[in-house]
């Protein structure tokens, strides 16, 4: 379970009131819990669809849509209901922010989906957690419980005429489904595989009505953008990127944690100032910036870089989910990639065939090539089978797949080139540090 960690480099936002007891929802309300909702009632849909979107707030699952334009390309009139759903099916290995705002906070998740409810015209809120996080269900099942008791969910809330619901759920341990589409076809009911989009959901989503799916840290971050006002938070980030974000900072570091960090806050300062450096004084090899998905920067890359998603994007990698994953030059590349390409293998959903056959190739390429018995032409075909894979697939999975792998074999060629022939792996002795 992650670390409740500090520095004072952070702007507690949404994580200020993480460890006071806000799971009490008597708390939450004397913390100023429900009062962003109340501002919303007050000012009506248009007003909080336009403070989203000046807050520039950017999801943060990890593709970084604008939050306010998402909500605003949902259709007033619908002859379907419309539905609010919050992706807590957060999977991405290094990625463990999430579930932090559910263990302390699960009431700015209840008050942020009613807002979005309240801005869409839904009357129903779907919150759906990821299968292993099954013990958190149970704090948001009695956030959800407390809410009806107090009267702040169900019909005339706050005294007004808006009447809201809302309903947990959890997946069944599958990686895909924290995919919006695959998400939407398990909490039908349905095996979870992607569909084709467009449809975007914000057309046709959950049961062919209209939905806003957003990340639990985005949903959990509307209160406090509405509390703060728009201007205010948009002014904690860089230009397009409003506010902070929650940085999970993980691997070869001697401070690892979940940071709430300005957007745009350096990344060699987030390694060597917040995490406290590499662990035991070494050197630092590779850095994968925003989950497993998300391709590796090197030392040099990393000099400048601010974390925000224009930035990271113009390095030639992604901001993603925001899980930083520290790679010490005691680490096996080779390995690295192998750990990575294993789990993408294990969790395709084999809807389609690049995807599901191409993870597979690339496990088993990967696996001889790390035991010593692969040949200069597998390391082309490594990237053949990536290139091949990607844009080629329902969902993003299979260009998750390969977009680390060939960032690895580009990056790192001559470590590839050191296993070859039987050459035993340079780094034997350490492969127990590689952390994916
Ligand atoms: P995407 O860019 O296709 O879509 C992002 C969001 O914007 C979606 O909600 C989509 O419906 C909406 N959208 C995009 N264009 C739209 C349009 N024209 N009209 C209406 N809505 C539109 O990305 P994605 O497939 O949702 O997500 C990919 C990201 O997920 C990756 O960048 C990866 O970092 C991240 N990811 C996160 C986790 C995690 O555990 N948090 C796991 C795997 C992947």
């Amino acid at each position: 379970m992650p670390r409740l960690v500090s520095h004072p480099d952070e702007v507690k936002i949404v994580t200020r009131r993480f460890g006071m007891g806000a799971t009490d929802i008597n708390k939450y309300v004397e913390l100023g819990g429900y009062q962003a909702l109340a501002k919303c009632l007050a000012q009506g849909p248009e007003w909080t669809i336009n403070e989203m979107k000046a807050s520039n707030l950017r999801g943060r699952g990890g593709a970084g849509f604008p939050t306010g334009l998402k909500w605003s390309f949902v259709p007033k009139q619908s002859p379907k209901p419309k539905y609010v759903l919050v992706n807590g099916d957060e999977s991405e290995p290094g990625t463990c922010k999430d579930h932090l705002i559910f263990l302390h906070d699960p009431h700015a998740v209840i008050e942020g989906t009613m807002i979005a409810g309240l801005a869409i015209g839904a009357k129903v809120g779907f919150i759906y957690l990821r299968g292993e996080y099954r013990y958190l269900l149970e704090i948001m099942e009695r956030a959800v419980a407390d809410a009806y008791a107090k009267g702040i969910l169900g019909k005339n809330i706050l005294g007004s005429d808006f009447e809201f619901n809302v309903i947990t759920q959890t997946g069944a341990g599958a990686y895909e489904v924290g995919e919006e589409s695959a998400l939407m076809e398990s909490l039908e009911g349905k095996r979870g595989v992607p569909r084709i989009k467009p449809p975007f959901p914000a057309v046709v989503g959950l049961y062919g009505g209209p939905t806003v799916i957003n990340n639990a840290e985005t949903i959990a971050t509307v209160p406090h953008v509405i509390s703060m006002g728009a201007a205010e938070y948009a002014a904690v980030g860089t230009e397009r990127n409003g506010g902070t974000r929650l940085f999970g900072l993980s691997g070869h570091v001697e401070r690892p944690g979940v940071y709430e960090l300005p957007m745009g806050y350096n990344l060699k300062k987030m390694i060597y100032e917040v995490g406290g450096g590499i662990r035991g004084g070494r050197k630092l090899k590779a850095v994968v910036p925003g989950g497993s998905s998300t391709p590796v920067l090197l030392p040099e890359e990393i000099e400048n870089l601010g974390m925000d998603f224009d930035q990271v994007g113009k390095a030639g990698s992604m901001l993603g989910s925001g899980g930083v994953v520290v790679i010490d030059d005691q680490t096996c590349i080779v390995e690295f990639a192998l750990r990575t390409i294993s789990f993408y293998q294990h969790e395709s959903c084999g809807w389609c065939i690049p995807c599901r056959e191409g993870t597979d190739w690339l496990k088993k390429s990967l696996t001889r090539f790390h035991a010593g018995f692969g040949t200069e032409k597998d390391i082309d075909n490594i990237r053949y089978i990536a290139e091949n894979m990607m844009g080629r697939t329902f969902c993003p999975l299979g260009d998750a797949a390969a977009m680390p792998t060939l960032g690895f074999v580009k990056k790192f060629r001559k470590e590839f080139e050191d296993h070859l022939n039987g050459k035993p792996c340079p780094f034997a002795k350490h492969v127990e540090l590689a952390v994916v």
